[in-house]
Order: structure tokens, then sequence, then C-alpha cells
């Protein structure tokens, strides 16, 4: 039988809006993006998770955090817990690139993360992806089946392995927030080698069901040539998921892709 994965769309706005205009903004792109057939996540800075939770309520849209301290609870001043979390979102980014570069984040402390994400029920987004010398050097792959082995060796001396509910964004650090984007073909020869090093590495998870997004300047223009992969199941949006139109763009093209799966679900 064929697996029908879902189709998400996750919306990164880093360090962007404050509390006084989240929500409202939340309230634009939930009103703009309402599809059937596509998951969709807003995941704004901390301290905006309450006032946007509350407005997007019953909306459809989940609320996911952009980060996740890797230790339980303790001294560590400024720095926020999964069990924080819980109850003001269901989804965590994890390991995102710009934390890798800027908080020196390693495979080991966001296998971490990804314990504390399962402690509470948080579906976490991990975010693997090559420097632009890598993929030059033809290393793509190389970089992303050791950021996933590595990985997994963390979560194995924690006794766990990658969640079933997981979802991997490979997003090239070269298109982050540059204006560059990968191409469709190499983001899906990419999302073959995930589930690969998922299938070697994540004992009982079926690499098949775990959704892969691109992620890396996705706008509404670019994202149909990484939907017209069947292997890529959504986006990771960053800057434009601070604009209410380019999300309602991107989600539309989604919403194409989710329902042709759910036909072709039907059909089997
Ligand atoms: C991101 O923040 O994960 C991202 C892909 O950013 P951008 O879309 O701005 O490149």
């Amino acid at each position: 039988m064929v697996l029908m994965r879902s189709v998400i769309v996750a919306g990164n706005w880093k360090m962007n809006s404050t509390p006084a205009d989240a929500a409202a903004l939340a309230a634009e792109i939930a009103a703009a993006t309402n599809v059937a057939g596509v998951e969709r996540v807003i995941c704004p800075p901390f301290v905006c998770l309450a006032s946007v939770g509350t407005v997007l309520a019953g909306s459809g849209v989940a609320v996911g955090a952009q980060n996740v301290h890797a230790e339980v609870a303790g001294a560590f001043t400024g720095e926020v817990s999964a069990a924080m979390l819980a109850g003001l979102v269901s989804w965590c980014i994890v390991g995102h690139s710009e934390r890798r570069r800027d908080q020196a984040e390693t495979d080991e402390l966001v296998a971490r993360k990804l314990v504390r994400c399962a402690e509470h029920g948080l579906r976490p987004i991990l975010c693997v992806g090559e420097q632009l010398a890598e993929r030059e050097a033809g290393r793509a792959e190389d970089t992303v089946r050791g950021q996933l082995e590595r990985t997994a060796a963390e979560l194995r001396r924690h006794g766990a392995g990658f969640p079933s509910d997981l979802v991997v964004a490979y997003e090239p650090v070269w298109a982050i927030g540059t204006g560059l984007t990968a191409r469709g073909t190499d983001a899906a020869a990419m999302a073959h080698e995930i589930r690969q090093s998922l299938g070697r590495e994540g004992a009982g998870i079926n690499p098949e069901s775990i959704p892969v997004l691109y992620g890396g300047s996705v706008t509404s223009a670019a994202i149909g040539e990484f939907l017209a992969e069947p292997s890529i199941d959504g986006a990771l949006v960053g800057g434009a998921s601070l604009k209410p139109d380019e999300m309602a763009g991107i989600v539309a093209h989604a919403g194409l892709v989710g329902a042709a799966r759910m036909a072709g679900e039907a059909g089997t």
C-alpha cells in the first residue's frame, strides 16, 4: 500500500513581530490560507506564543516554537523548556541552521532536544542541510547523512530513537534568507537520502511515513518546483511566512498537492 504523507506548510517567523502585532498577523495568515488538505503551522517568537495561540484556536492552524532547551529544567537563565511549551504549542523546530551557526548547536544537542520534544508531545521539525562549499564539493548528501547519523547515535545513548511523528526539513544553509533556492530535483535527491538514513538509523519508524519539507527562500513563485516532487511534502518558510499574500500563494499550491494525494489515495 502506498503511504499518503500529509502536506505541511510551516512558517518560521524568526525574531520578527511583537506580542502587540503577532496575533493580528497570525489571524490574517490563517484567513488567507484556509485550504483543505494542508497542515499549517506558525512558529512565532516565544513571547508571542500565547497571543498567537489564542487567536488561532479553532482556526486549524497549529502553533509551533522555534526552539526548545535540551535540558528538562534548571539553572539555564533565559531558556525555555519543553514543559513550559507544552500547552502553548504542539510543534517545535529543532536544529535550525541559524541556531547551529549562532549558538553552536551540535547534532548531539539537537538529539537531546528531540528527546525533550517527545517527552512533552511536541512534534519536531528537525532541520538539516549543507553549506555551499559542501554542495560545491559534491558532499551535500554526505553532510546530511552525517547529521542524521550523529543525531541517531546520541538518541540511542538516551535510550531513544527518531520519533514516529518526526518531520525533517531539508534546508540548504546557502539558500536560507539569501533569495537562492535549491533545484527541485536536488531537494528530491536529498529527500531520498534522508529516508535512506532514517531507514538505517531510525529503528522502529517507517521512513516512508516521515514528511520531508524543503526550506530555503521559499516564495509563492518558487514553491511549485519543490511540490512537483512527490518525495517533498511541503515547506518550512522563513521570510515569506510574514507576508499573508505569500503564504496564501504557497498554501494554495500545497492544497493542490494535498488534494491530488487524497484523490490518489481514494483511487487505490
Ligand atoms: C527558515 O527560516 O527556515 C528559512 C528557510 O528561511 P527563508 O525562507 O527566509 O530562507
